[in-house]
């Protein structure tokens, strides 16, 4: 049986920033990472637009899974604030996670990143115009990367970290058990040893981790769903605040039922993307840095968030039945104008190509009204009139709306201030423990835990 100081169970940005820190702090320790999917350069996803048009549920998702986990071809909007992105700051306070997040940024920086603008919402007239319209801007500075300057830091990581760290890829932890002062990972084929171990499976991993939590009597808890839709409309609607702030975080809260919604994940210049989680397909967005590979469109969520009480528990399994509705009625995402649903019609390939805002993805042409819950839909129609006030042309009968974007919550790890379990020298961080869910507050709580590691390590 092979044996490591430590092992990292998921190389997303959570797994990455631990490895990296650990090479730092405590460059003595054998350290290796267990990643379900690809190494960097083997991800593909192999919808091309045109013979494979829509997902065809790979058996590891190539955008969720492998080096960099779901970040590798996100939009790398990288959010420094506590305002959004996790509750991280409950665990290790703000000072610490706002420190950390600019650690991280640093990093970014210096492999690769470099020359990447910070926007922010310091001194935006915004703010005031916002406020004006019943909305609210959150504060936040957030460095764009765009996908291909990620995919390049990420690249550069990964050439830092090889060699130096054992890196086990196609290789899903099947099973993490209690053993001799340290714990047992079991993988399909073999048993390797730590004596601390950091889980990090992100979202993809928010089913194993509950059998984990469950097999190791971890407590958890959750009760919270973001259901919406992702708005596609012309850049130009968008651009005064895109280019001012990149991305607008912006809330309302609607008059019928005082939910909140908000804007989520804006990407100017940007497209559409289909994303499979465990089998369901949901929808989401990125755009490039490069202008060559830009858009005419600027895509954003709206999401409702939707909290449970008692008895009720399994606020995924809601999420996931109103995703699989959609899948049903039109084999993967749905796309509507926002016309057709306002007139309670259905939108049919015609009326999508008749509009003069082309979609980026191929989605099935249909009516959202069959799939959303009135009170999430009435939130979200809601919310399109007053941005309308600030955008104007938000909505205009041309906007796409696709769903559904559904924002799943991993249930929620009990784990103290060192982000570490009840177990000592098992932690668990990033999206998986709950607490994250954001690239900033993952990298920020990877590099936490392994000063904590290096620390106890010194002190013993
Ligand atoms: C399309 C898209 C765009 C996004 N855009 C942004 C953005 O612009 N800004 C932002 O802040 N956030 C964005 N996000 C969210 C962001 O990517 C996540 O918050 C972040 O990646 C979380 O990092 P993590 O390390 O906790 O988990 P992940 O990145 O999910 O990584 C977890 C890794 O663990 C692996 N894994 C799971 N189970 C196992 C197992 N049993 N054994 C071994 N490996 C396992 C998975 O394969 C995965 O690679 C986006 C997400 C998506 C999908």
């Amino acid at each position: 049986m092979k044996k490591y100081d430590v092992i990292i169970v998921g190389a997303g940005p959570g797994g990455i920033y631990s490895a990296y820190e650990l090479l730092k702090t405590a460059p003595d320790l054998k350290v290796a990472v267990f990643e379900r999917g690809r190494r960097l350069e083997a991800r593909k996803c192999p919808i091309d637009g045109e013979k494979i048009k829509s997902c065809v549920s790979c058996k590891t998702c190539a955008i969720m899974s492998g080096f960099g986990g779901a970040g590798a071809f996100s939009d790398g909007k990288y959010n420094l604030t506590n305002d959004f992105g996790g509750t991280l700051y409950e665990y290790i306070g703000k000072k610490k996670a706002m420190e950390l997040m600019q650690y991280v940024d640093g990093i970014n920086m210096s492999h690769g990143g470099e020359g990447t603008r910070l926007y922010s919402t310091a001194n935006t007239r915004y703010k005031t115009v916002c406020m004006q319209n019943d909305l609210h801007l959150l504060d936040a500075s957030v460095r764009h990367l765009g996908t291909d300057i990620n995919y390049i830091v990420l690249g550069n990581l990964l050439a830092e970290l090889e060699g130096r760290v054992d890196f086990y890829f196609d290789t899903p932890v099947e099973k993490v058990d209690i053993a001799d002062g340290g714990y047992l990972v079991r993988t399909k084929k073999d048993e390797y040893s730590c004596r601390d171990c950091v889980i990090s499976v992100g979202r993809s991993g928010s089913s194993w981790m509950e059998d984990v939590c469950a097999d190791l009597d971890i407590p958890t808890k959750s009760n919270r769903v973001d259901i919406g839709v992702r708005v596609e409309l012309p850049a130009v609607v968008f651009q005064d605040i895109t280019d001012e702030l990149y991305e607008g975080k912006i809330v309302y809260r609607t008059e019928k039922f005082e939910d909140l919604v908000r804007t989520f994940c804006m990407n100017p210049k940007g497209a559409v993307v289909a994303e499979n989680t465990n089998g369901i397909v949901t929808v989401n967005g990125h755009s490039y840095e490069n202008p060559e590979l830009q858009t005419e469109n600027t895509n954003f969520a709206l999401l409702v968030a939707k909290h449970f009480s008692e008895p009720f528990k399994d606020s995924n399994g809601y999420g996931e039945s109103i995703a699989r509705l959609s899948n049903m009625l039109g084999g993967g995402v749905i796309v509507q104008r926002f016309g057709d649903l306002i007139r309670g019609r259905r939108s049919t390939k015609k009326r999508i190509d008749e509009s003069f805002v082309v979609p980026t993805l191929a989605a099935t042409p249909g009516d959202l009204s069959l799939v959303l819950p009135k009170r999430i839909l009435d939130g979200i129609i809601e919310m399109i009139y007053a941005l309308d006030k600030i955008a104007p042309g938000t909505a205009n009968a041309d906007t796409l709306l696709y769903g559904v974007e559904v924002k799943f919550y991993n249930m929620e790890v009990s784990i103290d201030e060192n982000l570490e379990t009840r177990h000592k020298g098992l932690y668990v961080i990033g999206d998986g423990s709950g607490v994250t869910h954001s690239l900033s507050h993952a990298s920020a709580s990877g590099v936490y835990v392994a000063r904590r590691i290096a620390q106890s390590r010194k002190a013993n």
